[in-house]
């Protein structure tokens, strides 16, 4: 059996389990579920730790192996303008949707009373995260680390990923017999990291049972009751971004057969809807681009730990749904001119979220108290009227975000190929 079809049934048999302890409240399955859920964090845990080899690894040997740094500054240039470009359209698609079905006047009074009351505290201890957050001009500053090590120590990706082009290309100026034990190095490094993951997968069948049959007997199923139009909302438009906007850049730029394409990303969106983490999942999702897409190492090394940081299609157009919900609920409708607003800012929002669990709503509270200035909603309310359905929408947003990053690989990789041709390399 493929690993992706072992995966697909112990997501359905988790669901289905939570769902049984759920609706007919069934106390002992819902204790087993949760009691179980320790094995799919451990397993989270075990994917998180091949991250900062492989990633450092991958990129140093794919700079070092580039040859040109011209090259490198052209796909740098190519990757961030796609991702802001995709990005601005997922907000563009949450914003005219909203408009059109306005979700926040379908809700019933009493469910809004109900979802203030049970996540007002919790709403507010989200704006205190935010408050802590780096502003845009410290995220761009930050990348720049002031101790490589302390970096790689703590995780943090722009500032490895800086540090290792910068590493990789200084090893390409070098004489080769200087260059070449470095990079068989850090190759080995790379290489043992992916029969690192081979191994991992084998486990992500139990362990996606685990996370998903606890997140869903924990699930409230009335608060998905009283979100449901919303939630569709920004699950419609999750839907039209891939079925458009990916699908189209995969025919139109890519020139690969979408159809195809999404088949052999499963694995990696499965990982992603399970985990709630683009950074947990980007070692199976540079697998699938090596052997799976058959991407170029020195492409995929590049622009899948960028996609992962910066590049999230699923988390900028739910908050744009998400801020013109809690709009339509507090204060009526907004202008035109405060929705381009929130295209700016949630862009530029999903680009400071990390890839980690319920990032998404912590920066929430940027694009609100942007969007909302002057009318004296507090976000703490507004986030209190959407956190109930937080996490499910969470899975799915990180799945279209993965999706992106894998998409944008193959749009690069062809446009690389492309220029190759043209300039006869
Ligand atoms: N969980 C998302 C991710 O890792 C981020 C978010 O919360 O939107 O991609």
């Amino acid at each position: 059996m493929q690993l992706y079809t072992k995966i697909s049934i112990a997501l359905v048999a988790g669901a289905v389990a939570g769902l049984v302890a759920n609706l007919f409240d069934l106390e002992i399955l819902r204790t087993v579920l949760v009691a179980i859920e320790p094995i799919g964090n451990a397993w989270i845990r075990l994917i998180t730790m091949v991250v900062v080899p492989l990633v450092f690894a991958s990129l140093v040997v794919g700079t070092a192996s580039l040859g040109d740094i011209s090259k490198l500054g052209r796909i740098g240039g190519k990757t961030v303008l796609y991702y802001l470009g995709t990005t601005a359209i997922a907000v563009t698609i949450g914003l005219a949707l909203s408009n059109l079905i306005r979700p926040g006047s379908r809700i019933d009074p009493e469910a809004l009373e109900g979802l203030r009351s049970t996540y007002m505290a919790e709403g507010a201890s989200r704006v205190e995260l935010a408050r802590d957050a780096p502003s845009l001009v410290d995220i761009l500053l930050n990348m720049i680390p002031r101790n490589p090590i302390e970096a790689l120590a703590s995780g943090d990706m722009l500032p490895i990923i800086f540090f290792a082009i910068f590493f990789g290309a200084a090893l390409s100026a070098l004489p080769s017999e200087r260059r070449d034990h470095v990079i068989g190095f850090f190759d080995g490094v790379n290489e043992a990291a992916m029969v690192m993951i081979h191994w991992i997968m084998r486990l992500a069948p139990y362990a996606v049972f685990a996370l998903i049959g606890a997140v869903i007997a924990r699930f409230g199923l009335g608060v998905l009751q009283s979100l449901l139009v919303y939630s569709l909302v920004v699950l419609r438009g999750r839907g039209l971004h891939v079925a458009f906007t990916y699908t189209a850049a995969l025919r139109f730029l890519a020139r690969r057969g979408p159809r195809e394409f999404y088949r052999k990303i499963r694995e990696a969106q499965l990982i992603a809807f399970s985990t709630s983490s683009s950074n947990a999942t980007l070692p199976v999702s540079m697998e699938v681009a090596e052997e799976k897409l058959e991407i170029e190492k020195e492409v995929a090394s590049f622009v899948l730990p960028l996609g992962a940081t910066i590049n999230m299609d699923g988390t900028a157009l739910y908050q744009a749904v998400a801020t013109m919900f809690i709009a339509q609920v507090l204060v009526g409708d907004i202008s035109f001119t405060a929705q381009f607003g929130i295209v700016l800012t949630a862009t530029l929002a999903s680009i400071g979220a990390a890839g980690v669990p319920s990032a998404g709503i912590i920066i929430l509270v940027v694009v609100l108290e942007q969007a909302l200035a002057g009318t004296g909603v507090d976000p703490a309310a507004g986030i209190a009227l959407v956190l109930g359905v937080d996490r499910l929408l969470d899975m799915c947003r990180t799945a279209v975000n993965v999706t992106g990053d894998l998409t944008a690989a193959a749009v690069i990789e062809r446009s690389e190929y492309d220029y190759a041709l043209k300039h006869g390399s």
